[in-house]
């Protein structure tokens, strides 16, 4: 069969859903959600006894984070980092070293904890205690806020909003973002571009799946970068450092973001520069669900 036959002639070449600054074809957003030994402990604390299972966890704080500075050092790009206040209390310097370096720090609970499981008043204490906390550490309240496991409750836009958040990178209904009723920005991601599917794996408890070659995952990544990037999206790449942190992902990191580099019209940027872009950029955005006004 002559695969070549199913090429389009006349390819689709839809409108950009998204205008971008200084004409660029779409954004990329380089998240690190430093979950480190939080990974374990918001499962079950009594999982601290595990030295091991800890100890991968904690890979990611101690050599990952570090790795992974280096590699966006050298290539001059900015990443959104989300830490849970346990980790910045657990590894200050670590911390520090990811501001030090321009980075923009994000929160992310305080032990990773899952928002279904709380009440409004257990969410509103620990969003005030993980705020604290990563004030005290570096100076200033975080701009952006990803939820641990992606998942919010209906309340916690409201909440966001009252406590000062600019945005909030956790919603999956949309590949750009929209603005919240009350102003606060939506950063929306996907599955398909996250790395614990990709690579987690822990013998007991069981985690994950067999992990994936570094290459297949490029291939997936590269493949979803390259299309959206046609449709004008905002690509969210999320990442582990305790799982993309090892030799061989970092390499995959830094021949995926080379790529992007490499095509000279994607821009690279910050939840908190995205989200000031849309802010001050209402009219960028190209509507196209059909039932838009009336979900409004
Ligand atoms: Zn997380």
């Amino acid at each position: 069969m002559n695969l070549n036959q199913f090429i389009p002639t006349r390819p689709f070449a839809p409108e950009p859903r998204f205008l971008w600054p200084d004409g660029k074809k779409c954004a990329v957003m380089l998240c690190f959600d430093v979950d480190g030994e939080t990974t374990a402990l918001s499962e079950d604390p009594a999982l601290e006894r595990r030295r091991t299972t800890m100890s991968q966890c904690a890979y990611g704080p101690r050599v990952g984070v570090p790795r992974i500075l280096g590699l966006l050092k050298h290539l001059e790009v900015l990443g959104t980092f989300f830490i849970p206040s346990w980790i910045v209390e657990r590894h200050p310097k670590m911390t520090d070293a990811v501001f030090a370096a321009g980075h923009e720090i994000g929160a992310h609970g305080h032990l990773h904890e899952k928002l279904s499981n709380l009440s409004p008043e257990e969410e509103l204490g620990v969003l005030e205690k993980s705020l604290g906390i990563l004030e005290k550490q570096i100076g200033q309240r975080p701009l952006g806020y990803r939820a641990p496991w992606f998942e919010i409750n209906p309340g916690t836009v409201d909440l966001l909003a009252a406590n000062g958040f600019v945005y909030n990178a956790s919603l999956m209904a949309d590949d750009v973002p929209f603005i919240h009723a009350n102003g606060l920005v939506e950063i929306p991601g996907q599955w398909l571009l996250e790395d614990w599917e990709q690579f987690a794996f822990n013998a007991e408890p069981a985690w994950g799946f067999i992990p994936e070659d570094c290459d297949k995952v490029f291939r997936l990544w590269w493949r979803e970068f390259e299309a959206m990037r046609d449709y004008g999206c905002c690509f969210v790449l999320t990442l582990h450092p305790w799982l993309s942190g090892r030799p061989s992902r970092v390499q995959l990191l830094e021949r995926l973001i080379f790529g992007i580099i490499d095509t000279g019209d994607a821009w690279i940027a910050t939840g908190s520069e995205i989200a000031a872009w849309v802010k001050a950029h209402p009219d960028a955005r190209r509507e196209i669900d059909f039932d838009q006004e009336v979900a409004s």
